[in-house]
């Protein structure tokens, strides 16, 4: 059975959601084999057996933190070389994609980004034009590289006891022209990413300015949900450019989708259009929003959102 090589997504050695979803689907294809780059794999290693790594392929040597992207992009090449694996998956973050366009021109081979599904034969399913339509592609020639969206499909464990096999980093000089200088947290306390979150609440211009974000975060919070907003609200410096979901801000995939006073333009639907199920916060019934929502409220948002943090509290006792 041929290998899928997983590069691991991780936080100092803390596995993402996104890389446990794509192991899941890489024992469906073959042997699932994870790539793990930099420091940190003992802080892996439990989750990346729970979740059957059959081969933990361990990269450990500085050069791969010190510099972005070339290294990995030399191990992964160096790894399909040695070993011929039926494909490599990659987690769709903005280093994902560049690690898998990269590596594809390396290879000569085909890359496939921003997929949300993926089938035995590595037939994707694909977004396109700002994700307002879903194509099946495949990669045709050479060794199939994706870009997997977090939250494409659920994470299931089936543990196994890896072999955890170090390998050498021989980057050339041009992977390490670029150099990590400093690295700093976003402060986001204790709120998941936005990519992983399973739950993301987002807020527009709608809000009315910064103060309107205390009312989502709120509600966030109660929910265990990461916090998006609209770029109208970025650009108004109401939060952070990072939270900002959309075609020029992040793709989100998550299980619940609330919009709060966005009125849901294309751009911003081409980050959150395929969350499984949305619901809607908008005073105006027209709002472009309501057409992609399965649920909408008709409602001012200062009236609904604190109703829904009232009935949350009360929920939970
Ligand atoms: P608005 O469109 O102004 O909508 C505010 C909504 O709030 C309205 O529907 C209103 O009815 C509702 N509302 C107001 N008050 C209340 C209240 N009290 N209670 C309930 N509802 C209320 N946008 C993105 O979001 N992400 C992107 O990545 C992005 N990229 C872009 C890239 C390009 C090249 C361009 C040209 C635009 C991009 N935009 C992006 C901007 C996009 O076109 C919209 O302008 C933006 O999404 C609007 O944000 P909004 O919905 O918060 O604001």
């Amino acid at each position: 059975m041929s290998q899928v090589l997983v590069l691991v997504d991780h936080r100092d050695g803390v596995v993402t959601k996104g890389t446990l979803e794509l192991l899941t689907k890489a024992r469906e294809l073959g042997e699932a084999a994870a790539v793990f780059c930099g420091a940190g794999v003992e802080a892996a290693r439990a989750a990346l057996a729970e979740y059957g790594a059959a081969t933990v392929y361990v990269a450990a040597d500085p050069v791969v933190d010190q510099h972005p992207v070339g290294p990995t992009v030399a191990v992964l090449a160096d790894l399909v070389a040695q070993h011929g694996p039926a494909a490599v998956l990659v987690v769709a973050s903005a280093e994902g994609r560049e690690v898998a366009g990269r590596l594809a021109v390396r290879l000569g081979s085909g890359v496939i980004t921003d997929a949300v599904g993926l089938s035995a034969d590595l037939v994707c399913d694909q977004q396109v034009f700002g994700g307002s339509t879903l194509v099946k592609s495949a990669v045709s020639r050479g060794t199939p590289v994706i870009a997997v969206r977090p939250n494409s499909w659920p994470a299931e464990p089936s543990a196994v006891t890896p072999t955890e096999i170090p390998v050498d980093v021989a980057p050339a000089a041009a992977d390490t022209l670029a150099t990590v200088v400093d690295r700093v947290r976003e402060a986001g306390g204790d709120r998941p990413d936005l990519a992983d979150a399973t739950i993301v609440v987002s807020g527009g211009r709608g809000l009315g300015g910064p103060d309107g974000f205390t009312l989502i975060e709120g509600l966030a919070d109660r929910l265990g949900a990461a916090v998006g907003a609209s770029r109208a609200a970025t650009d108004a410096g109401w939060y952070p450019h990072v939270n900002q979901v959309g075609q020029t801000g992040r793709t989100v995939s998550p299980q619940l989708y609330l919009a709060v006073g966005i009125s849901g333009a294309i751009q911003h639907r081409a980050g959150m259009q395929t969350s499984k199920t949305i619901v809607a916060v908008n005073k105006d019934r027209e709002a472009p929003i309501f057409e992609l929502a399965d649920f909408g409220i008709v409602g001012d948002l200062f009236d609904v959102v604190p109703q829904l943090v009232a009935e949350l509290d009360k929920r939970s006792g």
